[in-house]
């Protein structure tokens, strides 16, 4: 029998352990790749422990979401196209046998409005790789159809990996933001993957004063080189007084990528009038403010998760198009994963880790 390796979490709370698995077969419309770029996302810290911290409401398990062990973490995913079933082309008998593809991991249910709509990252029923079926920290993957697959021909494999979560997941909260008037400021919460691509794409489409804040100096260097115009360090006890003084008082948008109590307080406090918060960090605990601020500040409180696969592709046509900066990535091989993310975890890691499994 043939097999393939791999790394399942196979007891929450507890390190990946290297598996070997009887390798599958597509069946309809469902093809096989053999993974050759892994990137290692901060959520995967989350799933790996077993939940999201809820503040005063609890926890939310990740068994309690349909999560079932053994699984391949996993979703940013970037693989060769090698076997597929019977119904996975059309009948003019194009293939992408043998092509190097980046996978669109957020799989809806297949069968609801959001689902029709190709809007599958708005499914009450998902079926995401990595999270509800087994995802890219192994040698081969299965993908349910190829309108998941996008083409990224031409491009760097290392650093295309992280757009499908990091990158899909900040143009999209970005585009909920809109479009700012001239003088406006975007704020960026957190200078990790999300955040440094949330610096590079917001640059893309035209946000032309980008603020950049995380606790971390050398995480608020990459922003700056990245293109922010000024950085912050979120930990001084003025952090606002000095985000008000930075944006001249003309805070109008902030893409949360941390998502916890201190990052949504500075936000709130920060921005004005008619001002547009869009969240899409996990880091967990509560929201807390005045609500009159809602109505006198005509404030927007947006959540935002993934994005779809058009989403995706029109984000690879930027990167086509060399309109996008690329974050830093670093390259390490599969076998390693448990070890980045347990440097992921200790804050050690500037950019993305992108595993190669070729
Ligand atoms: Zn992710
Ligand atoms: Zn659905």
């Amino acid at each position: 029998m043939t097999t393939y390796t791999s790394y399942d979490l196979v007891e929450f709370g507890q390190p990946l352990v290297a598996r070997q698995r009887p390798m599958p077969e597509p069946a309809g419309t469902e093809v096989l790749l053999r993974v050759r770029r892994s990137g290692v996302c901060h959520s995967d810290l989350h799933i790996a422990e077993g939940y999201f911290d809820l503040g005063e409401e609890g926890k939310l398990r990740m068994a309690d979401r349909g999560m079932k062990l053994p699984m391949a973490l996993g979703h940013e995913i970037l693989g060769e196209v090698i076997a597929a079933g019977p119904e996975a082309w059309p009948d003019s008998g194009d293939t992408l046998i043998g092509q190097t593809m980046l996978v669109h991991p957020w799989i809806g249910c297949g069968d609801c409005r959001a689902c029709n709509a190709g809007d599958e990252n708005e499914c009450t029923r998902m079926r995401a790789l990595g999270v509800i079926r087994d995802g890219g920290y192994a040698t081969h993957v299965l993908i349910d159809h190829p309108k998941f697959l996008v083409d990224v021909e031409g491009l760097d494999l290392d650093t295309v990996t992280p757009y499908s979560c990091s990158g899909v997941t900040v143009y999209n909260a970005l585009k909920k933001v809109g479009q700012l008037h001239q003088g406006e400021w975007l704020a960026v919460m957190g200078a990790g993957g999300l955040g440094l691509n949330a610096v590079g794409i917001a640059r893309a489409l035209g946000f032309e004063r980008i603020v950049s804040i995380d606790i971390d100096q050398r995480k608020l260097q990459a922003a700056a080189e990245m293109g922010a115009d000024a950085v912050l360090d979120g930990s001084r006890e003025d952090a606002l007084e000095e985000l008000r003084r930075i944006t001249g008082n003309q805070l109008l948008g902030v893409v949360d990528t941390v998502g916890a109590p201190s990052t949504s307080r500075l936000a709130i406090h920060a921005l004005i009038k008619m001002g547009r918060y869009v969240v899409v960090g996990l880091y967990g605990g509560d929201l807390k403010m005045p609500l009159p601020w809602l109505a006198q500040k005509y404030l927007t409180i947006r959540g935002s998760y993934v994005g779809s696969c058009r989403d995706l592709r029109e984000l690879i046509e930027l990167v086509k198009a060399g309109k996008i900066k690329e974050i830093p990535v670093s390259s390490r091989p599969l076998g390693e994963v448990s070890r980045t993310l347990d440097d992921l975890k200790a804050g050690k890691i500037t950019g993305r880790v992108v595993l190669n499994a070729d």
